[in-house]
């Protein structure tokens, strides 16, 4: 008699567990045409495609962790950002960080230490000197650059992890978290839409681009990779994804052109100008975008050969380069997994 009391309790509970099952998969049925929301943020279009029939209420909810993000990273609002915070207090004094902007920071300084300083997250004071991407961006005096360049030291940034306490040693110097924060940003809006339900999605925050899941047909995303001769959103191939990030830096995204030259956003902290070797761009493809991002910015400044040694030693993440003259060069993970869609770029 104990037994088939227990054996009905047991069959109980399937039929609830059961249920409760097919009424979650109701909620989130995939939708062929998506819900899509733009925002500008972190100063960039920010898109969130969504192909789960759900309450859109969550892409406020995550632009809002967007905002909340740039607010405390930025380097152009003094009362909110940390940054600016940490940036004033170059020195003098310690700085007490949120676990957000300190994880962030932490990232900054790995990428450092990885590139021994051509990704340099004290980069700041030559990003100030420039202006690329603002309306006052000029190339500065031979004299300023060289007196600029002795405050740039990831060296000289200090941290403890125990208690999120940074410091810059010397005054003026300066932290820039403008090649990764975004990264970071679009994690944690892909984390609050998961979190609220989400399975099939994809967002884009200006070069970076994450996938939730797979596409609703249960099939890999097909997601492109920027052409970088052309204009965002134009392709120069194909890779099947599900569920990771696509990062794109390239020197054709900011930059500004006198005298015939361009000049663009990715600056060489050994010269003060910047970079110059033959790359255009560097893709990568990983788990997090905030991995994507910085690798993207690292490796761009590291060019092909040495580029390509550092993502050969890393598991999981894979690159995607384009030189100046359009030959295209794959990490061995990718081996014939880009398909080219532009005939005039040519696999190495
Ligand atoms: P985007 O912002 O166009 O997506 P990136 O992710 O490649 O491009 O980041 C470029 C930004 O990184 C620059 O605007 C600047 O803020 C910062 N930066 C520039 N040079 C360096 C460098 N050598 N090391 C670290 N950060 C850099
Ligand atoms: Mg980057």
């Amino acid at each position: 008699m104990r037994n088939f009391f227990k054996l009905i309790s047991i069959a109980l509970m399937l039929i609830i567990f059961l249920s409760s099952c097919s009424i979650n998969k109701k909620d989130i049925e995939p939708l062929s045409i998506p819900i899509v929301k733009t925002n500008f943020l972190m100063g960039t279009i920010v898109e969130v495609k969504i192909y789960d029939n759900i309450d859109d209420s969550i892409i406020t909810k995550a632009f809002n962790r967007i905002s909340e993000i740039e607010e405390k990273m930025t380097i152009n609002n003094a009362e909110t950002s940390e940054i600016i915070r940490l940036n004033n207090n170059a020195g003098n004094k310690e700085t007490e960080l949120s676990s957000d902007t300190f994880y962030v920071l932490q990232k900054g300084l790995h990428y450092s230490h990885l590139s021994q300083g051509a990704f340099d997250i004290t980069i700041g004071p030559l990003v100030k000197l420039w202006n690329i991407g603002t309306d006052s961006a000029t190339v500065p005096q031979n004299d300023l650059i060289d007196e600029t360049l002795r405050l740039i030291d990831y060296k000289k940034l200090s941290i403890n992890p125990s208690i999120h306490i940074a410091m810059l040693q010397n005054t003026n110097m300066k932290v820039d978290l403008g090649a990764i924060a975004k990264g970071y940003a679009a994690d944690e809006a892909a984390r609050i839409l998961r979190d609220n339900g989400v399975e099939h999605a994809i967002l884009y925050l200006g070069g970076n681009l994450l996938t939730i899941g797979r596409n609703p047909n249960g099939s890999p995303w097909k997601i492109g990779i920027q052409d970088p001769f052309s204009n965002r959103g134009d392709f120069m191939g194909i890779v099947n994804i599900d569920n990771k990030s696509v990062v794109t830096s390239g020197t054709y995204e900011r930059f500004f052109e006198k005298n015939g030259k361009k000049y663009h956003h990715i600056i060489n902290p050994k010269t003060g100008y910047p970079v110059e070797n033959n790359l255009s761009s560097v893709s990568i493809i990983s788990d997090k975008s905030i991995d994507g991002d910085g690798l993207s910015t690292t490796l761009l400044l590291l060019g092909l050969k040495e580029g390509r040694n550092v993502i050969e030693s890393l598991s999981g993440i894979e690159a995607v380069f384009i030189t100046n003259d359009k030959k295209v060069y794959l990490s061995s993970g990718l081996d014939g997994k880009l398909q080219i869609t532009k005939s005039e770029f040519k696999l190495d």
